[in-house]
């Protein structure tokens, strides 16, 4: 099922977009099932869980960390993650830099903006962003490299809201990296879209897409 799952969704995204297999709460032997069908990059949630996975499974699996990400759980992912999409707040960037120092490594990170209507959820919106990016403790941070950006529309049957906050999120990406990515070519990264909403993020100009419950099935929290 794992299989046909994936490549009925690799078969609909566009090349330049990057699918990132989202396995948090499933079994090692789900993810070595995906893996085993061709796929490379894996989305997590929960920093132990992450470690313990990257632990047993292929070392070529590219670890994206998606969730909501403590300070003090950094320390589980910084020794290879391939790619942090939730930085939220400038602590969090400063203090990633600074286990990113302790590793002698430059993680790869994208800045998280709420651009839902709910409240739940975490984000940084455009005036925080460009606080963060024009303070001088940015300038000091060698160790990170800002990609990109990040989102999650509202969950809703609303596709005309959904498409909307999506635009929203593209905007914010450009004028970023009109303001302040110019030349810097990493700076190329829009990941927004999950299992519900994927297509309606390519319209838009995602270039990596998160999808987890399409490709594992529905995920049991207990
Ligand atoms: C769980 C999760 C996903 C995947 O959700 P599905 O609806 O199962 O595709 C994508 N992004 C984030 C940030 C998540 O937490």
């Amino acid at each position: 099922m794992i299989k046909e799952n994936l490549n009925k969704i690799k078969a609909a995204i566009p090349n330049g977009v990057t699918l990132v297999a989202v396995s948090k709460t499933k079994p090692m032997s789900d993810i070595q099932e995906a893996y085993d069908a061709g796929q490379r990059a894996f989305g997590e949630n929960y920093p132990q869980e992450m470690r313990d996975k990257h632990e047993v499974l292929p070392h070529d699996i590219q670890w994206h960390f998606i969730g909501h990400l403590q300070t003090n759980k950094i320390k589980y992912i910084i020794p290879f993650v391939t790619l942090i999409h939730s930085i939220d707040t400038a602590n969090l960037l400063e203090a990633v830099n600074k286990e990113a120092k302790k590793h002698d490594r430059v993680v790869d990170c994208l800045l998280q903006f709420h651009i839902a209507q709910e409240e739940t959820k975490f984000g940084l919106d455009l005036n925080e962003a460009k606080q963060l990016l024009d303070s001088e403790l940015f300038k000091t941070m060698e160790n990170i490299r800002i990609c990109g950006v990040m989102g999650m529309a509202t969950f809703t049957d609303d596709k005309v809201e959904v498409r909307k906050e999506f635009k929203h999120l593209k905007a914010i990406f450009e004028t970023l990296k009109k303001d302040y990515f110019a030349d810097q070519p990493q700076f190329k990264e829009l990941s927004m879209g999950m299992s519900e909403d994927y297509p309606i993020a390519i319209e838009e100009g995602a270039t990596l897409v998160r999808v987890g419950s399409k490709i594992f099935g529905p995920r049991n929290y207990n």
